[in-house]
């Protein structure tokens, strides 16, 4: 074994730079965290070719000490934080004194900075780690830090950057979860020359997220508060009809900081939970602020992860926040142009032309109805063709006032409308092509997806049922023997409980084959066998979630579906109108189990557009 040696001061910062730089979006995110924490009202933000030849910032912060300055790139050299007691009340970005040493040490870096004490400020160069004497320097107010050929002596590092294009993606990743989150201060941000984003200060935090993530999407915000003891939380949800395909629009500050956290994650899965399809994820923005010493931040190399003390309370506050606010909104989708899916992967709507006849005609395809609201807007295509999205975007979004909280208190007709003033659909309904039902309302012409919305009603009543441990339940006289697979079967007596609450009673037959003698009375129409494979399916498929109470949930989602009448199914006047009446009996009748919407709204604005009735 070699002898053991202390490393020498520029390994060690070597060595810590590769935790806390590891690419060029960590330099600017380490620089900008700094000048918000100088206080800085404004900061630009200049990169050229993905940051590997350049990265500088500019702000009009409080500016470093001209005798500080040196310091200010020592490693564990900090303002924020003095004693070991501090450490567990951190309010700013920054406390680890690690950045300027780290980014130092793999660039050439150069400092200027004045506070507004002195007339002259300071200059300090610093190559690959080896400073340069500082020199007294005339500058404005704040400070400058350019950092030139990052990982130049690093080469291994260098070696990894990505494309000038993908470094600079995740630098706009890195710039956009700091300025989305401080409205109040001007930020620019620079590539090769070009502005790609130009953010004035503004009052309003939705103008903020408008700004990067459009109108269109900040006008579908839902405001969500709550206040517990210590934490408040506070923000905008989207509404269901917009979503993305990942967790990256899940903007969550933890006292103005971004943070990323698998269990709030999770909980917006939940909150959400029948309102997105299975892969679709929410998007939201929200603030959590609480003391300090209730979460430690000193976890994670870049701070991304952080630690709670009460991980479980914060998540059940998430979670009922966003549930109670759904429960008292009407999340009708709106019949709207879809712009709200990945950019890039949206098929747009094609626009129509003027001239071209407008037809109001239903597709002749038979397309499952399992894929109805799978296209971008969530809307079936005969519907999509007919609607022009540029015409509708301009009137649906400049209706709603641009600091409302919440964009479902925009009637089209002035009146605020909470749950309980929720239109009824007391007009009979006409079923076309099997599948859908017309009716109005107050708002308009109400499009109803007989399939969906029976499917939710029937789940609702039947989970009411399953809560309250009374689901009729049919007795076989003989049990039946269904064979299966090992891991089937396997899977199908590791969930007995939870099926015996259904109303499925199974039992080890020898071998794979289970034996059931029970099942419940809404699957009569299923032959057993039937019934058990698609449990089978539906176990086997949700193993991410191993979560007791999503496994039941799913089995009743699924059990609804099965039992629910079909797209193709006629139905008597007795029935719509039966089927009609009880969506009032719903806590959401807008969307099936699955989270497709059960109901569209062509509201009589929108109608009018489209006969070009509009100023008549
Ligand atoms: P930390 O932010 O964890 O304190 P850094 O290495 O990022 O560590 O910065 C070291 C110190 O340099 C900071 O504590 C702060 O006093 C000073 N500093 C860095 N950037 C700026 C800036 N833009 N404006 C004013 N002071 C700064
Ligand atoms: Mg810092």
């Amino acid at each position: 074994m070699a002898r053991i040696a202390q490393l020498s001061t520029s390994i060690i910062n070597k060595i810590a730079a590769g935790e806390v730089i590891e690419r060029p979006a960590s330099v600017v995110k380490e620089l900008v965290e700094n000048s918000v924490d100088a206080g800085a009202t404004r900061i630009d933000v200049t990169v050229e070719d993905g940051g590997s030849t350049l990265i500088r910032i500019v702000d009009n912060g409080s500016g470093i000490e001209s005798d500080q300055i040196e310091m200010a790139v020592d490693s564990h050299a900090t303002s924020k934080i003095a004693t070991a007691e501090d450490l567990f009340s951190v309010s700013s970005l920054g406390f680890r004194g690690e950045a300027l040493a780290s980014i130092s040490e793999v660039s050439n870096m150069l400092i200027r900075s004045r506070t507004a004490e002195n007339d002259a400020g300071m200059l300090l160069e610093v190559h690959g780690g080896r400073r340069q004497p500082p020199e007294p320097i005339g500058c404005p107010i704040g400070t400058m830090i350019e950092v030139r050929n990052l990982f130049f002596n690093t080469p291994v590092r260098r070696k990894y950057l990505k494309t000038a294009q993908t470094e600079m993606g995740h630098i706009t990743e890195a710039f956009t979860r700091i300025a989305i989150v401080h409205p109040q201060i001007h930020f620019s941000l620079k590539h090769n020359d070009r502005i790609k984003h130009d953010l004035p200060a503004v009052d309003s935090w939705k103008d903020r997220i408008a700004h990067f993530h459009g109108r269109d999407l900040a006008e579908g915000l839902i405001w969500v508060e709550s206040q517990d003891d210590h934490v408040s939380l506070a923000g905008y949800v989207a509404d269901p009809s917009f979503f993305r395909s990942n967790t990256r629009m899940q903007y969550l500050f933890l006292n103005q900081r971004h943070i990323r956290d698998r269990s709030l994650q999770h909980a917006l899965g939940e909150a959400y939970r029948g309102l997105l399809l299975h892969g679709r994820y929410p998007i939201v923005f929200l603030k959590m602020e609480m003391p300090p010493e209730m979460v430690d931040v000193n976890v994670h190399p870049t701070k991304l992860e952080v630690r709670f003390q009460d991980g479980r309370r914060l998540y059940s506050q998430l979670l009922s926040a966003i549930r109670n606010k759904f429960l008292s909104t009407d999340l009708t989708t709106r019949v709207r142009h879809g712009k709200h899916d990945d950019p890039g992967t949206a098929p747009r709507s094609q626009p129509v032309e003027a001239t071209r006849k407008m037809e109001f005609q239903f597709g002749t395809s038979q397309a499952d109805p399992a894929m109805i609201g799978q296209n971008s807007s969530g809307l079936p295509d005969s519907f999509r063709r007919v609607l022009d999205p540029d015409q509708l975007a301009s009137g649906l979004a400049m209706n709603a006032p641009s600091d409302s909280n919440d964009r479902l208190d925009d009637d089209p007709f002035g009146n605020p409308q909470t749950a309980a003033d929720l239109p009824s659909h007391t007009t009979l309904g006409i079923q076309i092509q099997n599948r859908y039902l017309v009716t109005e309302d107050e708002r308009g012409m109400v499009v109803i997806d007989q399939h969906a919305l029976h499917e939710r009603i029937l789940y609702e009543h039947f989970r009411t049922k399953v809560m309250a441990g009374n689901l009729e339940t049919q007795r076989l006289l003989v049990p039946e023997p269904v064979t299966l697979t090992p891991a089937e079967a396997a899977a199908v007596l590791e969930n007995q409980q939870q099926l015996q609450k259904l109303g499925i009673e199974v039992e080890p037959f020898g071998g794979d084959t289970v034996l059931v003698s029970s099942y419940p009375a809404m699957l009569r129409r299923l032959k057993i066998e039937e019934m058990i494979r698609h449990l089978v399916e539906v176990l086997l498929s949700g193993k991410e979630s191993p979560d007791k109470r999503d496994v039941l949930d799913d089995l009743l989602s699924m059990m609804s579906c099965k039992a629910a009448v079909k797209a193709g199914d006629s139905l008597t006047t007795e029935e719509i109108k039966s089927l009609l009446e009880s969506q009032h009996l719903c806590q959401d009748s807008h969307h099936c189990p699955h989270g497709r919407p059960s109901a569209l709204v062509f509201s009589r604005d929108e109608l009018d557009k489209r006969f070009q009735r509009t100023g008549i």
